[in-house]
């Protein structure tokens, strides 16, 4: 089935209004299913609403309205529809019983337009309006399927999601769904991943493979339409076993959660903990840790070593390791390895991390704008360092660095570690 929206109202024109409402209803219909070739806005005018409906007849199988179902007289579009399909307008009872109600009991009194929200064309299936007053309209014709939804977006929500979408199940009848699956990766760029399986990605209609970026991830979309999930299912294993066969092993989950979230989890299930010291990230490694909830029991918490003095006075390093023209420098591989331990010691943690690195704009120690180096130490192993040449501007080089360590801690973790 192929749908069109169309979204009446002026305001959406002059741009006062954001058309919110055509993207809810997409993502809705998506999931129904159902394709949105077309979204159309037009203004609060009979002619042109009327010109708009016969378009999108030629081009769809259901034809979504939102907007102008309300009392005023620019509140066109059911009248629109009505006279292009020479229908009359029929008052719905129950709906102006309603509105009757709601007038009395506030006492306010009710014009005679008041009653245009009770209207219903010929012939036409009531969407219940259980966040307003206005009714909503289902109605086919020609094998043409409407729906007419309120403009407000709080009450076109509860009646679209309710027995707007109900209505459209009817009508559809035993029609596939779409279902799809979320596939995140670290430690691989969106153009690195595309590459790698963009013969897949071109080759591959159903289930449909789309790759896109996250902040610091990047995840790929697979879907599918089918009767049920278990038919579903049968499709997505089979593409996803052929993207695991190239790139899985920058595979962290299968489902939409940040990298730090499939850290937290794997420390969960082996019962250790973690500790961190930073220095150019300034606090944003441990910032994506505790955003996610209930970390405590995993993150016990990280210092912000930003100054050498600190890194001296907090971690015990050695000024002689950070200053002086024979010394490795504040950004060193051995200085990210003295911080990592030096802090799982303090927190007593299974993991000590650090990272130190020059963020830009300008270079550090003589030392180029995103170099990083993170150090790795835990319980009863050898130390390891790491080091990156990150691109970006301050902000993106700090991001980068931080998802970048916690992909080397999710590596360690799921025991995918490169020597
Ligand atoms: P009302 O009874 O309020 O007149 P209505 O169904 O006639 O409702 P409109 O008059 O077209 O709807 O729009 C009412 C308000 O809803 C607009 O002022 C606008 O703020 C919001 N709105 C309308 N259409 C959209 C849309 N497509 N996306 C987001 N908001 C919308």
């Amino acid at each position: 089935m192929r749908a069109e929206i169309i979204a009446v109202g002026t305001e959406l024109l002059l741009g006062q209004t954001v058309n919110t409402n055509a993207t809810y209803l997409s993502q809705g219909l998506a999931e129904l299913g159902i394709d949105v070739y077309f979204q159309t806005v037009v203004g609060d005018n009979a002619g042109r609403i009327s010109q708009a409906i016969e378009l999108a007849r030629t081009r769809a199988d259901l034809i979504l309205f939102t907007g102008g179902l309300g009392p005023t007289q620019d509140d066109l579009t059911k009248d629109a529809l009505a006279d292009y399909l020479n229908r009359a307008i029929e008052l719905h009872q129950p709906s102006m019983d309603k509105i009757v109600e709601m007038f009395t009991s506030r006492g306010i009194h009710m014009v005679e337009s008041n009653r245009r929200q009770a209207h219903l064309i010929e012939g036409s299936d009531p969407l219940m309006n259980d966040a307003g007053l206005a009714v909503g309209n289902g109605l086919t014709e020609d094998g043409t399927h409407y729906v007419l939804l309120p403009g407000p977006p709080r009450e076109m929500k509860v009646m679209f999601d309710g027995p707007a979408k109900a209505w459209i199940r009817s009508v559809m009848g035993e029609e596939r769904k779409l279902y799809s699956r979320q596939l995140m990766f670290a430690g691989i760029g969106e153009s690195n991943l595309e590459e790698a399986l963009i013969d897949l990605i071109n080759a591959q209609t159903d289930p449909s493979i789309a790759p896109y970026a996250k902040d610091g991830e990047v995840a790929i979309r697979i879907s599918t339409k089918a009767l049920d999930q278990a038919e579903a299912d049968i499709r997505l294993d089979a593409t996803e076993a052929q993207i695991k066969a190239r790139v899985g092993k920058h595979l962290y989950a299968r489902e939409d959660i940040p990298l730090e979230e499939a850290v937290i989890r794997l420390l969960r299930a082996s019962t250790r903990t973690l500790a961190s010291a930073e220095s150019l990230t300034g606090g944003l490694f441990a910032q994506l840790l505790t955003q996610i909830p209930g970390s405590s029991g995993e993150f016990a918490g990280g210092v912000v070593t930003y100054t050498n003095m600190m890194k001296h006075k907090l971690l015990s390093i050695p000024m002689s390791q950070l200053e002086g023209t024979d010394a490795p420098g504040a950004v060193s591989e051995s200085t990210a390895a003295l911080m990592a331990e030096r802090v799982r010691e303090l927190a007593d943690s299974d993991f000590g991390v650090s990272l130190t690195g020059v963020a830009g704009p300008a270079e550090s120690e003589g030392k180029p704008v995103g170099l990083v180096y993170f150090g790795l130490a835990e319980r009863g192993k050898q130390t390891r360092v790491f080091t990156a040449k990150l691109s970006g501007n301050r902000g993106i080089i700090r991001l980068r660095a931080a998802k970048s360590l916690m992909y080397r801690l999710w590596q360690a973790l799921s025991g995918t570690e490169e020597n």
